[in-house]
């Protein structure tokens, strides 16, 4: 029988989503969702499942909640893993206890995991902690939202009179009726009033001031939905406790063009210093299936004095054809092992065995001459249209070798409407190979891209983001701890 799971995404920032939710989200056949979960957290969905947006904003046709319901029950009832994604807690003004009612009727099995509520993890993220001691002892969560054709109803005496933080939820439109109601009911002008738009996102913005000056000053920043209404003295504490609007890469966007496998730290790395990060996968490595040059290479290793990998993904292809022919580690017994870089080592210990040589600079030229101290005939495992340093210095120097391409890089051809939308303000690229650089200018033809800055990962990433006329950084050293403090430096 198939099951229905009501799981929060969270107000926003992807790592606010819970492990429990991940996992329901990995197992899922059907995802029902919501306009604010986030795009990060929606690629966590299987390819193979089934995507219903029942909140798509731009034609403004919300799915109605009776048909969201039947959704539910209807995928149920087809044996489907269903998982409702909703923002925030799907308790808390989401109607999640809504969408039970007719599965509970039908007696279909669910469950629900809590989310992290915008209620409580938005003023966090502002800075404003909901209590404290010193300033009150209750929080009061309260939606700002009217029936349509109906008048607020809000107790705001009531409120008053609980003397704890207020927290309005869906009360952009209602915000001057909010204060107004509140200083009717006797509460100071000049009691601390916030509100925060887009909370715990890249592009958070928050407004501190007076529950008396507070509807005004919204309205001349063009506050706008989804926005968070805090009252009370907490929000004093705002400026003192403001973390998020401090993170280094607060404010900057970055697209990473590494492909999807390889993305995942660095996105998460820049999205954990405030970055608007975006997945932008240009590259795709293939490695070959039909390789007859490996496999005679790797029948004559004895030949070879040295073994060369310029990438973690060689070791990776290596060993899997390695164990295909019936061998196994044993067989590089006498070789030395040579590795571009750290990356490249650590997946040579996965197979364990320990790279002997890595340069001091992690790029082809250093590697080149790194190897100029080898002796006797080198096997390069690498891609196919590598760079040329490698193979013009071993010719130089009279070294035989071979090389062998293991795997194919192929553009991807991402689509270029998530890049379009950023390119009228500045905007940082990364490329960790020309490779990277290539299949980004070729995803956007006829783009204008001066507001683009490329973070190179080294000179000859450089060189090629340069032809294509790009404004270039270039990393100290060819890591991703080297470019992310190169990103960090960056003026805008
Ligand atoms: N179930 C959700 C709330 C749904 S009501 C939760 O627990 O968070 C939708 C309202 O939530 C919005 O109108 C806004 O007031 C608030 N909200 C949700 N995400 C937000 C965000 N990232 N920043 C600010 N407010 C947010």
């Amino acid at each position: 029988m198939g099951s229905v799971i009501l799981v929060g995404a969270g107000p926003g920032d992807p790592g606010l989503l819970t492990q429990k939710g991940r996992q329901a989200i990995e197992n899922a056949q059907v995802v029902v969702y919501d306009r604010l979960v986030s795009p990060a957290i929606l690629s966590l969905i299987p390819k193979d499942a089934e995507k219903i947006n029942v909140g798509k904003e731009s034609s403004n046709h919300l799915v109605p909640q009776e048909e969201i319901n039947r959704i539910l029950l209807r995928k149920a009832q087809e044996d489907k893993r269903v998982v409702r994604l909703k923002g925030g807690d799907p308790f808390l003004f989401g109607r999640g206890g809504e969408e039970l009612e007719l599965l509970e009727a039908a007696g279909i099995p669910f469950q629900v995991v809590p989310g992290v509520t915008s209620a409580l993890s938005v003023p966090a993220y502002a800075g404003i902690p909901v209590t404290h001691r010193d300033f009150c002892s209750s929080v009061h969560i309260i939606t700002g939202h009217a029936r349509a054709g109906a008048e607020l109803s809000i107790d705001f005496d009531a409120l008053k009179r609980t003397g704890g933080t207020l927290v309005f939820l869906m009360g952009v439109t209602s915000l001057p009726k909010i204060c107004k109601g509140l200083l009717d009911a006797g509460m100071a002008p000049d009691m601390p009033a916030a509100v925060v738009e887009r909370g715990t996102l890249p592009r958070q913005r928050k407004l501190v001031s007076t529950l008396e000056r507070l509807p005004l000053e919204a309205e001349k920043a063009g506050v706008k939905s989804p926005a968070i209404i805090v009252v009370g003295k907490v929000c004093s504490l705002s400026n003192r406790f403001d973390w998020f609007d401090c993170l280094s890469l607060k404010g900057k966007t970055v697209v990473v063009t590494r492909p999807e496998d390889r993305s995942g730290t660095l996105t998460q790395r820049l999205r954990e210093l405030g970055a608007e990060a975006v997945d932008y996968p240009c590259i795709r490595t293939v490695a070959r299936e039909e390789n007859p040059e490996l496999e005679e290479a790797i029948g004559n290793l004895s030949r070879y004095r040295c073994l060369v990998f310029t990438s973690p993904a060689g070791p990776e292809i290596f060993f899997r054809r390695l164990r295909a022919a019936g061998r196994d580690a044993r067989a590089l017994s006498g070789l030395t092992l040579a590795a571009i870089g750290p990356k490249t080592a650590k997946a040579l210990e996965k197979h364990g065995v320990t790279a002997d040589l890595v340069p001091e600079t992690y790029d082809s030229d250093h590697l080149a001459k790194a190897l100029e101290a080898v002796e006797g005939p080198v096997l390069l495992c690498r891609a196919s249209r590598g760079s040329t340093a490698l193979p013009e210095m071993l010719e130089r120097k009279g070294i035989p070798f071979a090389d062998v391409p293991i795997y194919d890089t192929v553009y991807t051809a991402p689509d270029p409407q998530k890049v379009d939308a950023l390119l009228g303000e500045k905007l940082l690229v990364t490329f960790t190979s020309a490779s990277t650089v290539r299949g980004f200018v070729e995803s956007l033809p006829g783009r204008d891209l001066k507001n683009v800055i490329g973070c190179c990962i080294g000179k000859q990433t450089e060189a090629e983001a340069k032809k294509y006329g790009l404004t270039t950084v270039v990393s100290q050293e060819a890591t991703m701890e080297s470019l992310m403090e190169t990103i960090k430096e960056v003026r805008l």
